[in-house]
């Protein structure tokens, strides 16, 4: 079976942004406005001669009441039933308390997590994604999804994940 990759993380963080980096074109839904990709989008894509399943899901935010806890539902079905998450963090903001939430539940899915510290558009913001390291899941892999800066680097580190 061809493994699957559940790309999470709250809403406007660069999700599908990343997701169509990967694909190499246009097709997650991108958005402006927090929150506008709602449902699970199963994708396929290939690195390094290796296929596999990408999965965009909605913002995340546990304990959310209402569309966003519908969003949250969504995502850790898409947890569950994947092989590696890809976790990702907007660098340029940092850590929130949602993050942190996330990482909980992550940790207790036991799945494999490769954490995306996104929006590091030039050296100058690498720091930032040095800063998540505080959130205790690892190393954060410094990535531009609008730009592709480290995107190559970030799959080599998925696919030593699968
Ligand atoms: P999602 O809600 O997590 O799926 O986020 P989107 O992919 O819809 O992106 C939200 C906003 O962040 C959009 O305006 C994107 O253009 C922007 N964005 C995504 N990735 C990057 C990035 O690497 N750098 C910058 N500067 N903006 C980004
Ligand atoms: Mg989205």
């Amino acid at each position: 079976p061809v493994p699957v990759v559940a790309v999470v993380g709250r809403p406007n963080v660069g999700k599908s942004t990343l997701v169509n980096r990967i694909l190499g074109r246009r097709e997650a839904v991108v958005e402006d406005v927090p929150g506008v990709t709602r449902d699970r989008v199963a994708y396929e894509a290939t690195w390094s001669g290796r296929r596999f399943t990408i999965v965009d899901t909605g913002g995340w935010v546990p304990d959310a009441t209402g569309l966003a806890a519908a969003i949250a539902e969504q995502a850790r079905l898409a947890v569950d039933l994947a092989d590696v998450v890809l976790f990702v963090v907007d660098a340029t903001v940092g850590a929130t308390d949602v993050d942190d939430a996330v990482v909980e539940i992550l940790r207790r899915s036991g799945k494999p997590v490769v954490l995306v510290a996104n929006k590091v558009d030039d050296a100058a913001t690498e720091a930032d994604a040095a800063l998540l390291w505080s959130l205790g899941i690892g190393e954060p892999h410094p990535v531009s999804a609008l730009h592709g800066r480290g995107s190559g680097d970030l799959l080599d580190a998925v696919l030593e994940a699968l």
